[in-house]
């Protein structure tokens, strides 16, 4: 049987955890060369040991890291953007600091990586590149997520201008847009929710169940289902979207 990915080399940011750990071993498993990179030597040393994938320490807002990356690594046909960080607080919370500093993560140095690896993907006249946004922001709006909804929708907005820009080469382009996902990052939020507002552990995260019309939150596995698609041939006619993937949320 052939695998989906069979012949693919994929290139993921963030991941060590949660949503990029997760799409790091669904496209192992179907067959992709995968180089996992994190920030975090710990989390990448603690992925299981598959066939294909191998790893490297990367912090995205390093952009010479990034380019000495795209060298290394000029086979990349699939790039995955998971880095990003979740900013809370309204428009009245945040400062300029904030701003910069959500920008450069979430937005900044996923244009970094977008622009160290398509040329050799040019030159190779095919890829797919899919960048992780979410809900928040471009699709609908969330309380106390001013600069990441900012951040995120920017996100889309690079998402749809790099498949226009280059979709006549051979480069496809497109956006996740997970709702509320159970990674490690979220159980922070809820703890420090919960440490705030005085609410036990249990009734915070139900709150952010919910919001979840389909009355449960969302796996990392659903959202590397997603992303091994849209990075196979499969998707081959799909590009410039943003792809939510949110239990209902935002119907
Ligand atoms: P997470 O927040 O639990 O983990 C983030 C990972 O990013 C960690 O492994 C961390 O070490 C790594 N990281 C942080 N800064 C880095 C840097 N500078 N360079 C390289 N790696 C870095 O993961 P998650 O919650 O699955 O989120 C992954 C992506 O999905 C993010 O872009 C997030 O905004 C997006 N997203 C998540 C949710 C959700 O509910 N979890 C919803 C929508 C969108």
């Amino acid at each position: 049987m052939t695998l989906r990915l069979q012949g693919k080399t994929a290139f993921i940011t963030a991941a060590g955890q949660g949503i990029g750990r997760a799409c790091a071993l669904a496209m192992a498993a179907q067959g992709a060369q995968v180089v996992a990179t994190d920030r975090d030597p710990a989390l990448l040393a603690a992925l299981p040991a598959l066939p294909g994938l191998q790893t490297r320490v990367l912090d995205v807002l390093d952009k010479a890291a990034i380019s000495a990356m795209a060298h290394e690594f000029a086979d990349v046909n699939v790039l995955l953007n998971a880095a990003g960080f979740v900013h809370p607080g309204s428009v009245l919370d945040c400062s300029d600091e904030d701003f910069e500093w959500a920008f450069h993560l979430n937005v900044r140095a996923m244009m970094h990586t977008m622009q160290a690896f398509l040329p050799a993907m040019l030159a190779r006249g095919s890829g797919s590149i899919i960048n992780m946004s979410s809900v928040a922001g471009g699709i609908k709006g969330v309380p106390n997520r001013f600069v990441y909804s900012a951040t995120k929708a920017a996100v889309l907005a690079m998402t749809k201008s790099v498949a226009v820009d280059f979709v006549a080469q051979g480069i496809r382009c497109n956006a996740i847009c997970p709702g509320t996902i159970a990674s490690p990052s979220l159980r922070e939020r809820i703890a420090a929710q919960s440490a705030l507002s005085g609410q036990s552990v249990q009734a915070v995260e139900s709150a952010f169940v919910a919001r979840q019309p389909i009355g449960r939150l969302g796996q990392p596995d659903e959202v590397a289902a997603l992303a091994v698609y849209l990075a196979s041939d499969e998707s081959g006619f799909v590009t410039g979207v943003g792809h939510v993937i949110d239990g209902g949320w935002s119907v």
